[in-house]
């Protein structure tokens, strides 16, 4: 609501005041009606909305504080502002005493008249704010219970058939004829497909998790070097096939910590996806895992498109991606292949709820750094600071 859009009625019975007050109004920008006594007042009030009722007190037929009672009863939320003489002064005492906004004194005081009036459009129009922040709020607490809704049932009631789906593909895939390539490829791809699909529900799962706060971690102690190996072949056919050189390092010898194996898993593969992702075929992407003191730190550098700015803290908000979202192309593999725009979030909440912290420096055009800094580590052999290639590469 504007100031534009309220609406005063003026009720006067002399007619130099009341032509007066309504091209007064009119100049400071409100909408304004007028009404010779207070019985065609109440007529108007049923025909239309008003928000501002400015009445004389001493008038024919139905006198100032009638019309002000009666407004009131019937349109509570009508504010009054009444016009009094110096004689009449406690009777506009009466009418603050019946609800009025304020009270104007005769003979009247064309600025005085314009703050006051002014004064009381502020107050509807905060209260126009107030309800409408009520009601978007009331908005968002009922898209979030959806949401809640949404996440449950992807949870629930698609996780089991999908779990059903990928045993008989095992079976399938067991049963069909392996000399055939059509039947081998259209197995390889329902695999692949379905595999996208329970990583999907997967990373559901894991936010509905971290949304109630109960993302369990079974906590051990194990080398995270033979960890991020793991990461390391399991992206293999991504840079592969894109020519892109990814090199892998890491201290020498083994590098123990104590955290939940899975969830750094995520946090390592997670960061090295999008790095390849965002990075054109043929250029450079170099993951490198570091004791710093206690400190295990993780190290993602890209050569690729780069993140503005302005965006590096989105891109932690789920369901956030830089790109427009309507050239989205859903892809674990491809250039600027999208996700579902969680990863991030996914990641910073695992990171932070071990302890660490997650860093980002990017430009467009020349790269990002991603680091993530987890005060983990447990053991490490003696002396190794220099990098070297992990056993993955060699
Ligand atoms: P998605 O599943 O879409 O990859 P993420 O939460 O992992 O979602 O990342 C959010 C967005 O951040 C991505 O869509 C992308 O726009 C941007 N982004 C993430 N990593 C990089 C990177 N290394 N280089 C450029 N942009 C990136």
């Amino acid at each position: 609501m504007e100031k534009q859009d309220i609406k005063i009625l003026v009720v006067e019975d002399e007619e130099i005041i009341r032509k007066l007050f309504q091209q007064s109004f009119q100049h400071w920008g409100y909408q304004v009606d007028t009404a010779e006594n207070g019985k065609i007042a109440l007529e108007k009030f049923r025909q239309s909305e008003y928000h501002i009722l400015v009445t004389d007190l001493n008038m024919p037929e139905l006198n100032g504080l009638e019309l002000l009672s009666r407004v009131k009863d019937k349109w509570p939320f009508v504010e009054v502002v009444v016009v009094t003489g110096f004689a009449t002064v406690e009777n506009a005492l009466g009418a603050m005493k019946k609800g009025a906004y304020d009270f104007i004194l005769k003979p009247v005081n064309l600025e005085y008249v314009h703050f006051t009036i002014d004064k009381c459009a502020q107050k509807i129009l905060s209260q126009a704010e107030n309800a409408e922040l009520r009601q978007v709020n009331q908005q968002l607490r009922q898209l979030n219970e959806l949401k809640d809704k949404f996440l449950y049932i992807t949870n629930h009631e698609i996780r089991t058939p999908l779990t059903i789906i990928k045993g008989y593909l095992e079976i399938l895939e067991a049963l069909v004829d392996q000399r055939d390539p059509d039947v081998e490829e259209t197995v390889q791809i329902l695999k692949e497909t379905t595999e996208d699909l329970v990583d999907i529900v997967e990373r559901m799962h894991m936010l509905g998790d971290l949304e109630k706060s109960s993302l369990a971690g079974r906590v051990e102690v194990f080398d995270v070097k033979k960890l991020l190996t793991r990461v390391y072949r399991s992206v293999f056919r991504l840079y592969e096939s894109r020519k892109i050189e990814l090199r892998v390092l890491a201290d020498k010898g083994a590098l123990f910590v104590r955290a939940d194996r899975q969830q750094l898993n995520f946090v390592f593969l997670e960061l090295l996806q999008n790095a390849l992702k965002f990075s054109p075929d043929g250029s450079k992407v170099e993951a490198r895992l570091e004791k710093k003191g206690e400190e295990l730190h993780y190290t993602v550098k890209d050569n690729g498109i780069g993140i503005p700015f302005e965006k590096q803290d989105t891109i932690f908000e789920k369901f956030y991606e830089v790109q427009d979202s309507t050239n989205h192309r859903t892809s674990r593999s491809e250039f600027l292949g999208g996700g579902l725009g969680i990863g991030l979030s996914l990641v910073k909440e695992i990171v932070q709820s071990m302890g660490g912290k997650i860093l980002v420096t990017s430009e467009p055009g020349s790269g990002s750094t991603f680091k993530v800094i987890l005060p983990i580590t447990v053991n490490s052999e003696v002396g190794e600071q220099n990098a070297s290639r992990t056993a993955a590469q060699s």
